[in-house]
């Protein structure tokens, strides 16, 4: 997607060669119209493949999910990034390593807010190791409940994540893939 590329070249900023920092337009201030096309971006590759709900995981994923929501017109779930287990029978969990902070938490979701039926479609801000999508799954499988599809706004394509989810049978569509970067530049895949 050329107006994210040309964002990303505009305003990130690698930390170093595995860390992206865009917090300018989508993990601490967020640029709404970009988010818009974002989500009208995801909803030309989803649509007509029987998509019923959009997931996303607290919470830099939330701005890119709810416009693909409005624009598809499907219901959105939020999963909870929890410190701790929890002992209730309406809550699942799975224990995800966090990519940027290194630490463990509890991917956690109620389980009513799921459908048995459900064909899920998981939108995320960035795709590294595929930790968290692996989550997502994980919690979905043990609810009997299909992953149609992965949407991904930063793929940073010289990390595992892609292969790993494709290797999983996962349907994986990123907006922007990050060949490689460092302090001076950002380089991308040509679609
Ligand atoms: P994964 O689970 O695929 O290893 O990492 C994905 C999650 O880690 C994303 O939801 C995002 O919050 C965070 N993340 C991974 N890499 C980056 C990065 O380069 N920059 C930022 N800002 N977040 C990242």
């Amino acid at each position: 997607m050329k107006a994210l590329e040309d964002k990303i070249r505009a305003e990130g900023r690698a930390l170093n060669a595995d860390v992206l920092l865009v917090d300018s337009f989508l993990n601490h201030q967020i640029d709404v119209q970009l988010m818009k096309a974002v989500g009208e971006a995801f909803a030309d590759h989803f649509n007509g493949k029987g998509i019923t709900r959009i997931v996303t995981v607290e919470s830099s994923g939330i701005a890119p999910a709810a416009m693909t929501a409005l624009a598809m017109d499907l219901p959105l779930v939020v999963m909870k990034k929890q410190g701790s287990r929890i002992l209730t029978d309406d809550v699942v969990q799975t224990t995800v390593q966090s990519f940027t902070k290194g630490t463990k938490y509890e991917l956690t979701l109620k389980r009513h807010f799921i459908k048995p039926d459900d064909r899920v479609l998981l939108i995320d801000d960035f795709l590294a190791s595929g930790e968290a999508a692996v989550g997502v799954h994980t919690l979905l499988s043990g609810l009997g409940v299909t992953l149609a599809g992965i949407g991904i706004v930063i793929e940073k394509a010289f990390q595992p994540g892609h292969q790993r989810l494709e290797a999983m049978g996962c349907d994986v569509y990123s907006l922007a893939r990050v060949k490689r970067m460092d302090a001076g530049s950002i380089e991308f895949i040509e679609e």
